[in-house]
């Protein structure tokens, strides 16, 4: 697993070698992370809370 970084803060963000796209970790700076997939390999982004577009 390559070196990820927090988008928000800029620093190491310490993923498992198992981690898997869509887990969750929350950073030492407050954010939480999403893991995701890249067409080259897995990155971190913001997450922002689950999507309430369930059509209700
Ligand atoms: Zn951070």
């Amino acid at each position: 697993m390559p070196q990820l970084r927090c988008p928000v803060c800029g620093l190491p963000v310490e993923v498992p070698d198992d981690a898997l796209p869509g887990e969750l970790y929350e950073h030492e700076c407050g954010a939480t992370l999403e893991l995701y997939e890249t067409g080259n390999g897995l990155s971190l982004r913001v997450f922002e809370g689950l999507e309430e577009d369930w059509g209700e």
